[in-house]
């Protein structure tokens, strides 16, 4: 019966279709995890830079900090040659000194915020190679997902033309009726009967249905799931074995 063959064609291209559908809907699952690193290795190098910047401007305000109170230590001096008093002397004299000693301090802090300076630069790169590495990784992966993005649609389009040219060579309600049994019966709209039974159910069929459908003059359905029949003997021999 030409009708079956062509049912069972497009059952098996609407199958088809669910299959790269299917495909097409898991891909962004398949970025998912990478783009999650990604997201993760951003933020960390993100706080890397901030932690870097931060411990720069410290850094730059220590230094501006020493070389002004150097400056005011060297005018001091300076001023020093024009006292008249020796209590006006040793007073500045020992400013100076108090200067130097906080300046001394001050040093020490700066050298110890250089470390952190190096530390915080070491940190900064690092991350930011990780943040490169797996960008590469997530952006290769974005070209290679575009474009099996790109061909599943090329497929799904030929798969819709293809499905278009079947059904039209089918009456309209038949088709109609068949794209509904397709959608409710998991995308088996079409069965064949076996050993007096349906294969998409396995309920047993009557011996007056099954002698019908084995005349193959006309479309039966199956009384329990109420999907269209076909009598295969292809099937009755592999199933007899
Ligand atoms: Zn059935």
């Amino acid at each position: 019966m030409e009708q079956v063959k062509i049912l069972l064609d497009l059952q098996e291209i609407m199958t088809r279709a669910r299959t790269v559908e299917e495909q097409k809907r898991r891909v962004p699952l398949e970025v998912a995890d990478l783009k999650g690193l990604f997201e993760e290795r951003e933020a960390a190098f993100l706080a890397a830079r901030q932690e870097f910047e931060g411990v720069r401007q410290q850094r730059r305000d220590l230094e501006r900090e020493i070389e002004e109170e150097s400056d005011k230590v060297e005018k001091a001096k300076a001023k020093l040659m024009g006292i008249k008093t020796n209590k006006e002397y040793y007073a500045m004299l020992k400013e100076i000194e108090q200067t130097k000693r906080l300046n001394t301090e001050r040093e020490e802090a700066l050298l110890a915020l250089m470390a952190r300076h190096e530390e915080a630069e070491k940190r900064m790169n690092e991350c930011k190679a990780e943040l490169d590495e797996v960008s590469g990784r997530y952006h290769e992966q974005m070209v290679d997902i575009d474009a099996r993005m790109a061909s599943y649609d090329r497929e799904i389009a030929a798969i819709n033309a293809d499905r278009q040219r079947k059904g039209a060579s089918l009456d309209k309600s038949l088709l109609r009726r068949f794209e509904l049994i397709f959608e409710r019966r998991s995308g088996v709209a079409i069965a064949s009967a076996q050993q007096c039974a349906c294969s998409g159910c396995h309920m047993n069929l009557s011996p007056q249905l099954y002698n019908m459908l084995q005349r193959g003059d006309k479309l039966y359905v199956c009384p329990n799931c109420n999907r269209l029949l076909y009598y295969s003997e292809e099937c009755e021999g592999s199933e007899a074995g």
